[in-house]
This record gives C-alpha cells, structure tokens and sequence, in this order.
C-alpha cells in the first residue's frame, strides 16, 4: 500500500481511497505566461509516480491538473504574469496560453507523465469560480467591497493548518502584493481576492460578474475545478512546497465551507530543484528548459531519471554534469535491456520486484528503487531472461522507456571493442581496476570512449 507524508497532518500515512477502488489526484499546473522549466516539471513527476503507483496496486486513477490562464499575479511585483508579458510580447494573451499549454503538455509526455484526464483551464471556469464566490459570500465567509470579493480569512478557523501558519502572525502582504487601492478595500490584511475588479482594463481577459467585470483570483480557480471534476472528496492533492502557503492554504479555506466538510483528505508537496544552488525560477534567471536539455543531445528522460535519483521531499541541485551522467545511465540500462532481451524468457525476479515496489510505496523512495534496479542489473545469480521480463514489469512504475532499443541490431563498434568492454565490465565487477583501467586505454585508442555509471559502463564512439 502506498504511503505518502502528508503536509497538514505532518507524518506519514497510508493513502486509503475514499471510494474504494479509484484514486483521484489534483495537481497544481502551470500558469501558461512563460514555458515551464525543469523545475516546474519536477513538481508533475510526483503525482506521476503516485498514479503510477496506484495503477499497479489496481486502483483507477483520476488526475486532473488545471492550466492558470488567467488571474495569477506575480508575488513580488503585484502585476497579473499573463497580462504583463503579452504586453511585453505584443501578443494576446490567449495566445500566448494556448502556445504555453502545448509545450507543457509536450514537455509532460517527453518526461514519461501520463496524460491527465483533464486539463482544466481557468478562463473556461469563470462561471463556477463567480458561483462559489456567491456561495461564500452567502455563508458569511466572503464580502464584497469596491467592485472585489474578498475572502475573510478570520471566518475559517482551522486556517493555517496546511503551512502551520498562525494567521495573528502574518504579516501584511504575506499573501502577495496588491496596490494600496486594493489594500484599501480589504478589511484584514490577510484577506485575499476571490474577485477582483480593480486596476483591469484589458477587454479580453476580462470576464461579467455580479460585482462587475473583472478577473477571478487565482486560489479561487483551483477550488472551483477541483470540486467539479473531482468532486468533495479528493483523495491527494499536490503541488511545489510554495504553494503550501497562500495557495492551498485558501484552497482549503475556499472549498471546505462550499462543501461542508474538509475536501482534500491528502495534501502532498514536493521539494524544489535549484540550479547554481538556488530555487530554479524564472525570476533568477537560472532557468533551464527541456529544449534546452534536447538541444545538448540528451535524452528528455535522461532529465526523469535525474529526477528519480533524489526523493522528492528533498531539494536537488541540477547540474549538466548530472544530467549528462544521467543520461549515460539510461542508455546503459537500454542496452542491456536490448541485450537481455536476446536471451530465453525466464519468470520475473520476484524478490526485486517487491524490492521496488516498497520503495515506490514508502514515500516514492525513488533513490532506494533505483539502488534495487542497480542490484538486479548486477545480479549474477539472476539470468538475463528474467532480469528482462523484470525490467519490463518495473518499467511501469519507472517511466525511464527501458525498451527503446530491444529487437534493435547492437550499434556498431570497432573490431575487438565489443569483447574488451566485456572483459573489463567483468573486471570492475571483480574490482580489478588496473586491468579495467588498461583495457579503457585500450578502447580509447580505438575510438571508444568509456564512463562508468551506477548500472555499468556507458561507451561513445569519438
Ligand atoms: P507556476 O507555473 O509558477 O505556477 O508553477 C507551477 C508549479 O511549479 C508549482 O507547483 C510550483 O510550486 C512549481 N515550481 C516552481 N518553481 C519550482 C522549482 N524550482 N522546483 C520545483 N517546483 C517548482
Ligand atoms: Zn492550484
């Protein structure tokens, strides 16, 4: 059974599904202003792996994963991040949506997630975020003021339980930047925008309400969307750790009072990916994309199992050198996997199976899996035939397209490189280094170039 640590609840727990049978899933996704780099698209293989994970023990999955297209401000300047770079652009900022979803839904299946069963977008839900505004407003929980709604953060007790806030202890603006003419309308300064009908002007990303035109607030979305296509009862909600706070936090605030109960039994978030030692942001500058990955020649999975190297719980420092030996790992778990593949079928390992799949089950312990895997590949008491039917059954839960060169003729290589690679793997495995270490020499001058990796050596042709 799988097992995730839960934010609110601070521990571990077994994820039982309230409707027994089907797993349903709510991922924070993307606002679609700007392409998602790497560390965006760390914060959508968790809920991958956990539908994964799920898929294998029998249960249904129902993910959804919305698409901000309207309504997020950027927190440190206050400005609406769809509005300000179309502006910068000269385009529509529809258009620059649509164009930003493609490459992210793109980007998703390069990286092995599995497609959701709806990808919801904000601006297609603006009568379902007006209605539970209504609807809040109407149970005490939100008032209106100066063509806005504003949630009263004071009316829901249990606020602050997601990111153990204290709401007497948050400070002005902890909620994000508004202009002073906003502030103003605010009765508490941790009130929070379910409508906003100040400062837009922009005819096509605005939309009719009740309180006049205007754009939703972006907390607002998530819960519309989420109550709808999944219903009162979530069983996992996930997102990047900053979303903990405001974001989930008047989710929940937004949602439990419209349903009469604590909707979202699970939430779940997920650590960041830096780069130079820094949160990844588009704001830092220190931004990488999956174009650029394929640009150097690597693999888009080579960036997944990268990923799969740290738990997601914790940060992790993407470097080229990581991704580049990453990307050597994969083609060596490919290879022998094709070379597996030539030898007769045997059953399945079952001991490494389990191996995996309680990791996979003990918080998406990917680290441990992986070290598994590794021991299967070099396991000598284990025949081919079954380490390939092992590797394809695991390869569900891994994502990593072990497959991709079975049936495939081997790459050509020198004469004579193929027997030395096999002779020297045969001496890394008995720790004889100094004939490993000739025999690399040896290929070098024939123009094969060897590195090792944790599942064996990778070779190029110079
Ligand atoms: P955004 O498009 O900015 O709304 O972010 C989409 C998702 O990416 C959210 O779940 C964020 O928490 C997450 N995110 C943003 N930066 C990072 C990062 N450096 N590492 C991991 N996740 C991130
Ligand atoms: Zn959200």
């Amino acid at each position: 059974m799988l097992r995730l640590y839960d934010t609110r609840l601070r521990e571990v727990v077994d994820i039982v599904p309230v409707k027994p049978g089907i797993l349903s899933i709510y991922a924070c996704g993307p606002t679609v202003y700007k392409p998602q780099h790497v560390g965006n698209l760390r914060s959508s293989l968790f809920p991958d792996l956990i539908g994964r994970v799920a898929s294998w023990h029998g249960l249904q999955v129902r993910f959804v994963q919305n698409i901000t297209d309207v309504g997020h401000l950027d927190e440190e300047s206050g400005e609406d991040k769809m509005i300000a770079e179309a502006q910068r652009r000269g385009l529509s900022p529809l258009e620059i949506a649509r164009e930003i979803e493609a490459l992210f839904k793109a980007d998703g299946e390069a990286l092995g997630y599995r497609p959701a069963m709806a990808h919801p977008r904000a601006t297609e839900y603006v009568p379902q975020m007006i209605a539970m505004t209504e609807k809040l407003i109407e149970l005490g929980h939100a008032y209106e003021s100066g063509g806005s709604v504003w949630y009263d953060a004071r009316s829901f007790d249990s606020y602050g339980e997601v990111s153990n806030n204290r709401i007497d202890e948050l400070d002005a603006g902890a909620s994000g930047r508004l202009s002073s003419e906003e502030e103003s309308l605010k009765r508490f300064h941790a009130d929070w925008a379910l409508w906003r009908g100040v400062g837009f002007t922009d005819e096509a990303v605005t939309f009719d309400s009740p309180w006049g035109r205007g754009v939703p607030g972006w907390h607002i979305e998530c819960s519309a969307m989420s109550l709808d296509l999944l219903g009162d009862a979530i069983d996992i909600h996930t997102g990047g750790i900053d979303l903990r706070f405001p974001h989930h936090e008047d989710e929940r605030a937004q949602s439990n009072p419209v349903a009469g109960k604590d909707v979202i039994h699970h939430w779940v978030h997920g650590e960041h990916l830096l780069s130079d030692g820094k949160k990844m942001a588009k704001s830092t500058g220190n931004v990488v994309l999956l174009s650029d990955v394929v640009e150097r020649g690597l693999d888009p999975l080579a960036v997944r199992l990268f990923f799969l190297t740290a738990h997601y719980r914790t940060q992790s420092n993407l470097t080229w050198k990581a991704l580049e030996d990453a990307d050597k790992r994969l083609q060596v778990l490919r290879r022998k996997v094709a070379e597996w593949a030539e030898s007769p079928s045997a059953p399945v390992a079952d001991a490494y199976v389990e191996r995996v799949v309680a990791a996979f089950d003990d918080d998406l312990s990917t680290p441990a899996a992986l070290a598994a895997l590794s021991e299967l590949v070099r396991d000598p008491a284990v025949s081919p035939g079954s380490k390939f039917e092992t590797a394809v059954k695991l390869d569900r839960l891994f994502g990593l397209d072990l497959m991709r060169h079975v049936g495939q003729p081997p790459p050509a290589l020198p004469a004579g490189a193929r027997e030395k690679l096999a002779e020297r793997e045969t001496a890394r495995a008995a720790k004889d280094f100094a004939t490993s270490d000739r025999l690399r020499d040896e290929l070098a001058a024939v123009g094969v170039k060897v590195a090792d990796t944790p599942d064996g050596q990778a070779w190029t042709l110079a």
